[in-house]
């Protein structure tokens, strides 16, 4: 018999002797004459031989041909009764391994043999209509082979029970590959995602760190003795680490813009004051190109809006600054109007113009992408990344609005945007409200159109006529004019510059003069204009506010306090108080400071750094500001250039009426090159500490009579333990030292255990900040010997990166032993009273 099925089958039926006997029973049937019948039988047979070896062939075909293997179970007997070909798919030779259901599931994956049985039970018990289980088996070569098997049950007894099962098996093992493959590409993506975040919230802190740490130690390197030289090569090294971080601070606006997580405000704020700010942030670099820098706001923007104005800053500097960045000369002009006005939102249409290089119009879509620049000699010629657009394009998109750009290649750009804010009830212009000057006339000489039409239109709207004329000439003839009709104007308004004051002068003018300056003009304007003490002069880029301000000023009624500081009148008349802003960090130097300005008669404020001496700057007129040097958050020589930078700013000032605050330093480094540090950061004058009220009285006295400041050198000291005589002296008054020991007491042991730590610590910048405090403090009580050994430790430990800690050590020593020495004199002095 061919078929090894049939045999099976025979076998099944006759014992093992299966063929045998079928033939022994043909035989017979012969032999008793029954030819007939067995030759029809023999063809029976052969023909069931014939067709189970054609089943066995497509059994083949179909393994071979679609990869899937048709085998039937016997669960009585256990036996894979027919198709073997499972074998095949294995790897295995047919009559390699035995044809039973315990030989298939030898092979299974341990892990999968009882999901199998569970799914051929749940068939079986007819919980499930077939059965579909994907599994793993053992190949020849001992690889893994991942399966489908479905199957059915084929036959069962009259009771119902399973006979035979039919299986179906389909080598998935690639689709299985693909899949695992798939889900590890997206995990890999996902895990990539996670730590882009993860990194990226680490990068602005790993990175801004020790870039924080060279803005700073740069920044203290330039406090030091430099000649002109080293001090060009730092402030580069400070201005690239600036532009570093600028950079850094785009890359994560960017990454967080794409990854949804940037966070918008909403707070209530004036779109105008924004506008304002970030134009007056770039006005120096405009100006300095010889640019005109001009702003506008329509009349209807509501005064007030809510949404986030920094991030609405953020979009106007990036344009402003590209505007400048772009263009050599002309203007560069930045609008915002009323776009829309619904029940509960506003939307702005904000713009900014200039007369730059222009962009061609195939280049004017990619400006928008991430790190695209209009070509690629930009980056050559002007710098950047190419991600500022970028950002502010998607802001804009956060803002609810959307960004376009009109240029022409050598005439200019605009770009523009609308956003959308909340309302605020109440803020909305109503036109032709508050015209305070409404029938006075103005005379406006400005030969820059675009100034020329916000300015004018900004007079217009305060009520007043404008007269406009480009030139000084026309302005003069039309001067002449208005004076011959006996008609003249009650204003003029002049770019003309610092000459047109002494020319103005000469004529014995009618008008108001307001001159018109740019950053590169102005020192030369405000000189002038205190010279000869007449009108007043506005700061370009020039806003509504200021124009209405500067009129005010000059009417008469300004509203505002801008008396002027006579330091002569207010000290030597007792009673007129001086407000005093007094910088310091030290709570026993705030109030001996405090005390003794308090004793003159003066108010003061005090602010712990230099950050809140800005905002209180900000707030709040002050006579006279004493500022210490070392200081945490910010300093004293790094709040003193940021108060003269605002000062500057201001865009109206008065002749006569304007001063800069007198700014006096106290510090306890009484250095040689401290004078010109101190001087080139704005400051007028200086004080060592510690105070003294005789020292106090000079500085004030300088003050008044508009002497330069006087530096003294440092003192040596008498190299006493303490001597709280001449402590005294300084002070004038035993119960205020009285009260300072008892500070200064209270806060020993802070500030030893300050020194022990930064000691054990290796801190140097801390151990350096400590030793100052003391130095300042123990000198107070002229208590020379500690003094000099906190100042060596201070020194010591300036260079942080260079500190020979054994020497710290010893000085540390030194300085805690002078300590001791003082301490008892110091309480018995401090308890009695
Ligand atoms: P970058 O940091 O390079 O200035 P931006 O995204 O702000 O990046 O600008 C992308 C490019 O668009 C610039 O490199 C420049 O080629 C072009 N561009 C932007 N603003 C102007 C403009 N006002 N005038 C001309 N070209 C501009």
């Amino acid at each position: 018999m061919k078929s090894p099925a049939l045999n099976r089958q025979l076998q099944s039926i006759f014992g093992d002797e299966g063929e045998a006997r079928l033939f022994q029973g043909l035989e017979h049937l012969e032999a008793r004459g029954e030819v007939e019948l067995a030759s029809g039988l023999r063809r029976l047979i052969q023909g069931a031989d014939a067709a189970c070896a054609q089943y066995a062939f497509i059994q083949q075909a179909l393994a071979e041909l679609g990869g899937d293997v048709l085998s039937e179970w016997n669960l009585r007997s256990g036996r894979i009764e027919s198709g073997r070909q499972w074998k095949t798919l294995l790897g295995y030779p047919l009559d390699d391994l035995e044809d039973s259901v315990a030989a298939w599931q030898g092979l299974l994956h341990g892990d999968d043999v009882a999901l199998v049985r569970a799914a051929i039970a749940a068939h079986v018990r007819g919980e499930r209509s077939s059965l579909d289980v994907e599994c793993r088996m053992r190949t020849r070569e001992g690889a893994w082979c991942w399966l489908q098997v479905r199957g059915k049950i084929s036959a069962r007894d009259e009771q119902g029970n399973a006979l035979r099962l039919l299986l179906l098996h389909r080598n998935i093992t690639v689709r299985r590959a693909t899949e695992t493959a798939l889900v590890a590409a997206k995990e890999a993506a996902e895990a990539a995602n996670r730590a882009r975040g993860a990194f990226l919230a680490n990068m602005s802190h790993e990175i801004r760190t020790p870039l924080n740490g060279v803005i700073g130690m740069t920044e203290l390197a330039l406090d030091t003795d430099l000649d002109s030289e080293q001090r060009h090569y730092l402030k580069t090294v400070k201005s690239s680490a600036e532009s570093l971080l600028a950079l850094l601070n785009d890359i994560l606006d960017f990454s967080k813009i794409e990854a949804g997580k940037l966070q918008f405000e909403t707070i209530s704020f004036s779109p105008a004051a924004v506008l304002q700010e970030a134009a007056r942030t770039v006005a120096v670099s405009a100006h300095r190109k010889g640019l005109e820098l001009v702003v506008g706001v329509g009349r209807d923007v509501p005064s007030r809006v809510v949404g986030d104005p920094t991030r609405l800053r953020q979009v106007f500097l990036n344009l402003l600054g590209n505007g400048i960045k772009f263009a050599e000369q002309g203007e560069v002009e930045a609008r915002v109007e009323l776009e829309r006005l619904a029940d509960t939102s506003v939307v702005l249409r904000c713009s900014v113009r200039d007369t730059g290089i222009g962009i061609a119009p195939e280049r004017q879509a990619e400006v928008f992408e991430a790190f695209s620049q209009g070509d690629s000699s930009t980056t050559r010629r002007f710098g950047g990344t190419g991600l500022g657009l970028a950002i502010c394009a998607r802001l804009v998109q956060l803002m609810d609005g959307r960004m376009g750009l009109e240029s022409r290649v050598r005439q200019g750009s605009c770009f523009s945007f609308t956003a959308r804010f909340g309302r605020e009830e109440g803020t909305v212009a109503v036109p032709g409200q508050g015209q305070p000057f409404s029938g006075m006339r103005v005379l406006l000489q400005e030969p820059n159109d675009t100034a020329a039409g916000a300015l004018g239109s900004c007079l217009e709207s305060l009520g007043l006529a404008v007269s406009r004329v480009r030139g000084l000439e026309e302005a003069e003839l039309a001067l002449a004019r208005s004076r011959e009709l006996d008609y003249p104007f009650g204003f003029l308004f002049a770019q003309g510059g610092a000459g047109l004051v002494q020319q103005w002068l000469q004529q014995r003018p009618l008008e108001k003069l307001v001159l018109l300056l740019n950053h590169e003009q102005s020192r030369d304007g405000l000189d002038a204009l205190q010279a000869e003490g007449l009108g007043a002069c506005l700061l370009k880029p020039v806003m509504a506010e200021d124009v209405k301000e500067v009129l005010s000023l000059l009417q008469g009624d300004s509203g505002f306090d801008l008396a002027p500081i006579d330091l002569q009148t207010q000290v030597l008349q007792e009673a007129k108080r001086l407000e005093v802003l007094l910088v310091e960090d030290n709570p026993v130097n705030q109030e001996l400071a405090r005390r003794l300005l308090e004793r003159r008669g003066h108010r003061v404020t005090l602010a712990n750094h230099g950050g809140e001496a800005l905002e209180l700057f900000e707030q709040q007129r002050f006579d006279v500001i004493f500022m210490d040097m070392q200081m945490p958050v910010m300093g004293g020589l790094e709040a003193t250039e940021a108060i003269r930078a605002k000062e500057l700013r201001r865009s109206w000032v008065v002749s006569g009426d304007y001063h800069q605050v007198p700014i006096v330093a106290m510090t306890a480094n009484a250095m040689a090159g401290d004078r010109q540090r101190c001087l080139e950061a704005g400051m007028n004058d200086y004080l060592t500490k510690p105070l003294r009220l005789g020292e106090l009285d000079r500085v004030l006295e300088g003050l008044q009579e508009g002497g330069g400041a006087v530096f003294p050198e440092p003192g040596g000291g008498s190299g006493a333990v303490m001597d709280l005589e001449a402590a005294e002296q300084d002070l004038g008054d035993r119960e205020l030292l009285r009260q300072m020991g008892r500070m200064l007491l209270e806060e020993w042991p802070t500030h030893l255990s300050g020194v022990n730590d930064a000691l054990q610590g290796h801190k140097g910048r801390d151990l350096c900040r400590h030793a100052h405090t003391l130095k300042s403090l123990v000198a107070i009580f002229h208590g020379d010997r500690a003094r000099r050994a906190a100042q060596a430790l201070e020194q010591t430990c300036q260079n942080e990166a260079a500190v020979d800690w054994s020497e710290a050590l010893r000085l540390s020593q030194e300085l805690q032993l002078a300590l001791e020495e003082m301490k008892p004199e110091l309480e018995r002095f401090a308890s009695a009273s």
